[in-house]
């Protein structure tokens, strides 16, 4: 087959509407959306009038049954990951699935098998493996810039409380998976930090709950080693009163990186700064034409099912032996 994907929506909510649309707005050579989901009629309508006026259903397992859906975006509370991605694929559709894989352990370990299971493309839209700012940084490193990293930080501290949007979704509130937004967020930075320094060998985690408002627990601190031995903090706080910051310190033997949002800082001892704005949408543009080369070309995807299985073995794992307090091997 030739031309645009024919794109159903699963999920007419914030990611959607905020993060997905503006990319596929840029893409329509690459995909044209047929229909839209959700299971509340006003969120479909008005989505669907927001897209062009196409169709929208109420029940995802009709837009599953149409022959003008070649491929769906699942967008949904992460609760259904799982079940949503397994009937689309058993209906014949190539799947994008928002991070994290899954709810759990047990549902991710069983859809490791979905690619041997399917002969369709499936991937994790988890944005931070497309995003200009890391794949820039991965460069400066690979490059040498600041010789052999030997240790990194991460500080993630936002304040959120009810007034937040994202703390508006009852899904995330009243979370039927560990970790509320520790899991949800942290699955973001563990994957940028695979990303830029390999894989994770075992650490040390911490967990508390600061506001019950948001969820089940807020607060995370986990300090690790990677495989390649690279030791690292990276603490993941929901509950930051008065103060907000998301920067990460890489050191190594000729200087240091800071990472903060988009911006780039390259600092040697006696030399200036070295300041680098990136180009970043968040790296959602990059996972549609990643996604699109799949379906199309037969490329494979970066964020595999088993990258995103990880990323979630790690928090999870994590989180278990925070609340144990025992050291964790990844
Ligand atoms: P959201 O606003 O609650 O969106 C989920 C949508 O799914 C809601 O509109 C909800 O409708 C609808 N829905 C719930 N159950 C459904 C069902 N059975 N059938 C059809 N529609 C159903 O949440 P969100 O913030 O967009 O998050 C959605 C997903 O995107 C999550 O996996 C999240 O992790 C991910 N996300 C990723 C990023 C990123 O940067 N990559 C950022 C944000 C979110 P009602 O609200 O009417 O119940």
């Amino acid at each position: 087959m030739s031309g645009p994907i024919k794109l159903g929506i699963i999920g007419c909510g914030i990611a959607a509407r905020d993060l997905h649309y503006p990319a596929l707005q840029k893409l329509k050579d690459k995909f044209e959306i047929t229909v839209v989901c959700n299971h509340t009629e006003p969120k479909a309508r008005d989505f669907a009038e927001l897209v062009g006026n196409i169709p929208y259903v109420l029940d995802y397992h009709e837009l599953l049954q149409r022959d003008d859906v070649e491929a769906v975006d699942i967008i949904l509370p992460i609760d259904l990951n799982f079940q949503a991605t397994k009937d689309a694929l058993e209906a014949g559709k190539h799947v994008m699935l928002e991070k994290p894989i899954a709810a759990n352990l047990d549902e991710a370990d069983e859809m490791l098998a979905f690619p041997e299971k399917y002969p369709l493309v499936m991937m994790v839209a988890e944005n931070f493996r497309y995003r200009p700012t890391f794949r820039r940084v991965k460069d400066l490193l690979s490059a040498k810039v600041i010789g052999e990293v030997y240790s990194v930080f991460w500080n993630v501290f936002y304040h959120v409380d009810r007034s937040n949007k994202y703390a508006m979704t009852e899904w995330r509130i009243n979370h039927k998976y560990p970790g509320g937004f520790i899991t949800d967020g942290g699955v973001h930075n563990i994957a940028a930090l695979r990303f830029l320094f390999g894989d994770f060998e075992g650490g040390h985690a911490f967990v508390k709950s600061i506001n019950r408002e948001i969820g089940e627990q807020d607060t995370f601190s986990l300090q690790f080693r990677t495989k390649s031995g690279v030791d690292g903090v990276f603490s993941d706080f929901f509950s930051a009163n008065g103060y907000s910051e998301n920067r990460m310190i890489i050191f190594a033997s000729e200087g240091s990186i800071i990472v903060s949002d988009n911006s780039i800082s390259i600092l040697r001892q006696g030399k200036k700064t070295q300041l680098e704005t990136v180009d970043d949408d968040g790296g959602y543009y990059d996972e549609f034409v990643d996604f699109y080369h799949a379906v199309r070309n037969g490329q494979r995807v970066i964020a595999t099912f088993q990258e995103s299985h990880r990323d979630l073995e790690i928090i999870i794992q994590a989180l278990e032996a925070a609340e144990r307090k025992v050291r964790v091997r990844f």
